[in-house]
């Protein structure tokens, strides 16, 4: 059984945020609330939504954050979460855990991981994240394809005049180290921090899309991912995540997210449609009311650009 909402978008994947807690801290990122350590979702309590919206028909999970990685059971969460039999359990991580950690998340049934990684230059890197991590974030791309977490994916935010030029040395990083690399358009949401970056660094992908199409070997669009546009270049993938002002990325998304804090989050660019959810399951509450929650979150469901609707 898999349910869609009101404008026939089946729902398949789920984004778990786990923790707000995160080790680096990237000027431009989104962050989903502020919630203390003592406050986050338990691994039961993680175990629990997942069933719940298996029963739905979810298909796939992913971990998020925050940084995921920071917390230490990481491995339980995952190991609980794979037992369930969806398709594809998966995190997004910075990567600079994942030397420590791949092989055992591999063994708790980890399927895949996407890592950000916007730059290979120190020095814009430490710009970005205020952290001398390059060289872990490196390591980890490469253990965690060593470790099976193939192919791992490499997330690079592309900024006006910091990294735009960089797209080539991260494409030909990304294929020495069995990776594909997904550029992701810098977004602005309500989360985001109020310093007008967005303005100085909007990257706009739409020539270098053209310069793909014309040199790809071959050009997939993923129906399911939000309409998203694969280009095969000389042996390489490159992916491109496109959301501001795109109708088909609306249209075609079957994501539903919740935030650490435990609230359902119908749409990645809004916060006045959350339905909590971990309070009424801590209060007690059935599967099947648990169930109607993910359905009422559904319900809520609205393309966020209004001319897909
Ligand atoms: N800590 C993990 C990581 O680094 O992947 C997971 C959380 S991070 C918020 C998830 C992804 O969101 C990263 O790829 C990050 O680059 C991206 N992100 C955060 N803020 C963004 C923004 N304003 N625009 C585009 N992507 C953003």
């Amino acid at each position: 059984m898999t349910v869609t909402d009101n404008y026939q978008r089946p729902i398949i994947s789920l984004r778990i945020s786990i923790t707000n807690r995160c080790n680096v801290n990237c000027f431009y990122c989104h962050h989903d609330g502020i919630l203390p350590q003592k406050y986050e979702m338990t691994p039961d309590e993680i175990h629990r939504i997942a069933q719940v919206a298996h029963s739905i028909g979810v298909r796939k999970i992913r971990l998020s954050g925050g940084e995921p990685l920071i917390r230490d059971d990481i491995k339980e969460i995952v190991s609980k979460i794979s037992s369930i039999g969806f398709k594809d359990v998966s995190i997004t991580t910075n990567g600079t855990y994942l030397t420590r950690y791949a092989d055992e998340l591999v063994e708790s049934g980890l399927n895949r991981v996407n890592v950000s990684l916007d730059t290979l230059n120190p020095e814009i890197y430490r710009f970005i994240t205020k952290k001398n991590y390059l060289q872990k974030a490196k390591d980890g791309i490469i253990h965690a394809a060593k470790a099976g977490l193939y192919p791992v994916k490499v997330n690079m935010v592309v900024m006006k005049g910091l990294n735009h030029d960089e797209i080539w040395d991260m494409f030909k990083f990304c294929q020495e180290n069995d990776a594909v690399l997904q550029l992701i358009e810098l977004l602005k949401t309500d989360n985001c921090p109020d310093n007008g970056f967005i303005d100085d660094y909007h990257y706009k992908m739409d020539d270098l899309e053209e310069k793909l199409a014309n040199m790809a070997d071959k050009v997939k669009t993923r129906r399911f991912m939000q309409d998203r546009k694969k280009y095969f270049v000389d042996g390489g993938e490159i992916e491109i995540v496109k959301p501001m002002d795109n109708t088909q990325f609306c249209k075609n998304c079957t994501r539903i997210r919740i935030t650490p804090e435990g609230k359902l989050k119908p749409c990645l660019l809004r916060n006045d449609n959350l339905v909590n959810f971990i309070k009424p399951m801590r209060e007690g509450k059935s599967n099947e009311e648990l169930k109607k929650l993910f359905l009422e979150a559904i319900n809520n469901r609205e393309p966020f650009y209004e001319q897909c609707r």
